[in-house]
């Protein structure tokens, strides 16, 4: 048997001290997990967590020292960073249960949920889904996956971004509403894991727009720092 047509090469991340690279399969997204972002987007409090995808190859691979160029994309007036803990699943499973999620990670990489923000608004308030303003190509730029076990204490690292030098978004992952073991136990109930994974565990406050030539820094305590730049 032959394929049709030459089948969409996997995208594979960097891992930091080993020569694979790790395949991706999906990209979940945590929806409002940071309570301050939550109220920048005219939220409050802790409500249930919800999800979104992104396509595996929305992921735009940047390695440890290169800087990724990002493509500023079609439709938008108003694209917004949102610097993330990115948790990559190295065993799969549904109905995984916070107290045993932990071992279900393989290890951390620092991302961006790229948002056009003025489609994702204008499908909140037609009720419509986010894939437009969430799901496009080059959306979610993601360093190298650092293991667990070399990411340090990872619950309580700094998470920040710097575009053009200047501080943008600067918190805390112990500020997450609903933690990382949390969030694997909620989304395994709805669907089964599986190694290759990705979760973006959600953004701190101080989302805004950016433009072309722009050059964005992101980072989380104890993992390889992410640059862009768009082009
Ligand atoms: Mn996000």
């Amino acid at each position: 048997m032959s394929y049709l047509f030459t089948p969409t090469p996997t995208i594979g991340l960097p891992i930091v001290g080993r020569p694979e690279l790790f395949p991706v399969h999906r990209v979940y997204c945590v929806g409002r997990n940071y309570e301050d972002h939550a109220k920048e987007m005219g939220f409050t409090g802790r409500e249930p967590p919800f999800f979104f995808l992104k396509p595996a190859d929305a992921v735009l691979v940047v390695p440890a020292g290169e800087t990724g160029r990002m493509a500023y994309p079609t439709l938008t007036q108003n694209l917004h960073h949102e610097i993330e803990l990115v948790a990559a699943i190295g065993k799969g499973g549904k109905n995984i249960k916070a107290a045993d999620a932990m071992q279900h990670v393989f290890g951390y990489a620092v991302g961006l949920d790229m948002t056009r923000r003025d489609l994702q608004n204008d499908m909140k308030k037609q009720g419509r889904p986010w894939c437009i303003g969430k799901a496009f190509e080059q959306s979610a730029p993601i360093g190298p996956i650092t293991p667990a076990a070399q990411a340090g204490d990872i619950e309580k690292a700094g998470i920040w971004l710097q575009v053009n030098g200047a501080d943008r978004q600067r918190s805390n992952v112990s500020k997450l509403i609903w933690n990382l073991a949390e969030t694997i136990e909620h989304l395994s109930a709805a669907w089964d894991l599986q190694p290759g994974d990705l979760i973006m565990t959600g953004t701190p406050e101080g989302v805004a727009a950016v433009v072309k030539g722009d050059t964005l820094v992101g980072g989380v305590d104890g993992l390889t720092e992410l640059r862009v730049q768009m082009a």
